[in-house]
């Protein structure tokens, strides 16, 4: 197993086991460019993939799965899965399953969020106070 400290980076920092959930691989892949062009100030998309196998190594309960996507429902290609279905119009999704992101903030939103919640508040106090 290769050990590749930056997608295990990424992946412990942004992203958490969440049952049922997945991520599509190419999804991971942007997600996993775009880190790294902010982390090291890249002025390109770096070619790097993300290395699956990094990601596995993270928590057991991490699927690596190929599946088949019905063109129509864009759900699991399954006989039925839709009016629409057909045997022979499907496509392939590589997923991670069992992950999920994690909620994270910014900074900024957070400081935005926070003088949202003052200014709601001194506004019930005022209400308060006229009623009274
Ligand atoms: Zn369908």
């Amino acid at each position: 197993m290769t050990k590749d400290d930056r997608s295990y980076n990424y992946i412990t920092i942004h992203c958490q086991y969440e049952e049922g959930n997945y991520i599509s691989l190419p999804e991971l892949n942007k997600r996993f460019k775009e880190y790294l062009m902010v982390k090291y100030n890249l002025e390109r998309i770096p070619r790097d993939s993300i290395n699956i196998n990094s990601i596995l190594a993270i928590d057991k309960r991490f699927v690596h799965r190929r599946v088949h996507i019905c063109k129509h429902c864009h759900n699991i290609h399954l006989k039925g899965c839709c009016n629409n279905y057909n045997r022979i119009e499907r496509t392939t999704s590589v997923r991670i399953i069992n992950i999920g992101y994690k909620q994270q903030m910014d900074d900024h939103l957070h400081e935005t969020l926070n003088q949202t919640c003052i200014a709601l508040e001194d506004l019930k106090l005022e209400n308060k106070q006229v009623r009274e």
